[in-house]
């Protein structure tokens, strides 16, 4: 990619993971963010999955004010506060029943390496040291910190560090909908679950603490939906072998799939739950880790929890959660990002058969992907020297709206793009994305001598 900003800056002491340079952000509102040569751009991504409910909310933004006027620092040690009083008490209000006990942290990878923690020291406290291995999926990302590498399916991420981490096992995510065989969805779902027992068998039981999984995929797989059947199975198998189950709602949780978690569109009970992104909608840095107090009391009954950041439970922080809670409730977003998800996806679905390179529409709510392939039949993917998914990007960005890509998708690799705008998303925003999403395709098909259906 290239520079997109047209005026020359100075070198920069700021360094990012490559050398691309973007042009400097000015302000944002709604669905919108503005450079600084006042160019409007249309938040499709939301960030990364994040500003759930949209830029610049003035009822979150004076509660922060409100909350720095006060204090905005206070360490663990020597205070509590209420803003983290109120969000633990507002998440558990909203989780599953008796996800009660929330321990909280600054970002996505934190609340992943929680989770791994609280796991490996509930085993210890009630006498089970032997348990030590976190299963996980292939492809998937979990953070970028060592031991939330270890159970990241991402080879390019991971590679790198391998004798410095513990690689942990993997098994496929639960790619069905690429599968040409004579099953059934749901009889492919309890085939990807089953994969699972197989794994724990192979690993050993004994030696098996935890599974984690994205209820829906983020963009290691493209908003990745498993059968229905898929769910309940893994669970079973779990509760089989004793192993606690993770989900990672970092990505789907907090109401972008058109529930508060993505797991709870099947009734989903998991053992430990990691939240982010969406949680404080990208107004202050913030996660968090959900537990149920059977795991959390023996753990603090055998002396404490040997873990924790700086910045866990900062006032701030916890402020700007509490409103985002409370601003997704007054403005009924979770509904919103369900009815508007099923719009987009219908529009997405109508590209499809105008492009006939896009070989797959999923996701739930407004966490949707739509995947490039070179046969629908067989679901080949493009050649990857095309690079597909990253002129998509780039083409978009050109045209003014920012999207999301990635090369992977199961064992094979394959070119999805992410659209996930802001739950506040209104219908006549989703017909300018549709619009600018239909003129890249367009664009992208001439470029790449790809069919267009006239
Ligand atoms: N888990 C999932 C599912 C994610 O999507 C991400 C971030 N993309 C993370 C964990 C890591 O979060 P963070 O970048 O905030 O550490």
């Amino acid at each position: 990619m290239q520079n997109t900003s047209s005026t020359q800056r100075p070198p920069s002491h700021l360094f990012y993971q490559s050398r691309l340079r973007r042009p400097l952000v000015d302000r944002a509102e709604g669905i919108y963010l503005w450079d600084q040569e006042g160019r409007r751009m249309i938040d499709g991504s939301s960030g990364a999955m994040v500003v759930n409910i949209g830029h610049g909310n003035r009822n979150v933004l004076d509660a922060m004010k409100r909350q720095m006027d006060r204090v905005t620092f206070a360490y663990r040690l020597h205070f509590e506060n209420e803003p983290a009083e109120d969000l633990a008490r507002m998440a558990a209000e909203r989780l599953p029943e008796g996800m009660d006990r929330i321990f909280f942290v600054s970002g996505g990878s934190e609340a992943v390496e929680s989770c791994i923690k609280l796991a490996r020291q509930w085993a210890l406290a009630v006498g089970q040291s032997e348990r030590w291995k976190v299963i996980s999926r292939f492809p998937s990302y979990h953070g970028g910190t060592l031991g939330a590498l270890g159970v990241t399916g991402y080879a390019a991420l991971s590679d790198p560090f391998s004798p410095m981490m513990r690689e942990m096992p993997k098994i496929p995510a639960p790619t069905a909908y690429l599968d040409r065989d004579n099953l059934t969805m749901e009889q492919r779902g309890i085939k990807y679950a089953d994969m699972l027992e197989e794994k724990i068998l192979a690993e050993g039981p004994e030696s098996v603490l935890a599974f984690i999984m994205e209820p829906i995929g983020g963009a290691s797989t493209g908003a990745l939906v498993a059968p229905d059947s898929y769910f309940p199975r893994i669970r079973e198998i779990c509760d089989r072998y004793g192993i606690l189950l993770i989900h990672d709602e970092v990505m789907s949780g907090v109401g972008r799939t058109g529930k508060f978690l993505g797991g709870d569109h099947w009734n989903c009970k998991p053992d430990l739950i990691a939240l982010s992104k969406g949680f404080a909608s990208g107004y202050c840095p913030l996660g968090a880790m959900a537990a149920p107090s059977r795991l959390v009391k023996p753990v603090l009954d055998a002396g404490g929890f040997q873990h924790g950041f700086t910045y866990a439970g900062n006032p701030l922080a916890c402020a700007a959660g509490v409103a985002v809670l409370n601003e997704i409730d007054r403005l009924g977003l979770i509904d919103n990002a369900a009815r508007m998800g099923e719009v987009l996806k219908g529009e997405l679905e109508r590209l499809s058969e105008r492009f006939p390179f896009i070989g797959d529409v999923r996701g739930k709510g407004l966490l949707l992907a739509a995947e490039f392939v070179s046969d629908r039949e067989t679901m080949k993917p493009l050649p990857k020297e095309l690079n597909a998914h990253q002129r998509m990007v780039d083409m978009a960005y050109e045209r003014g709206l920012i999207i999301y890509s990635r090369r992977t998708r199961g064992g094979v690799e394959g070119d999805h793009f992410l659209v996930c705008p802001p739950m506040i998303v209104t219908n006549e925003e989703i017909g300018s994305i549709t619009s600018i999403l239909g003129d890249t395709l367009e664009a992208l098909a001439a470029e790449l001598d790809l069919p267009v259906n006239r």
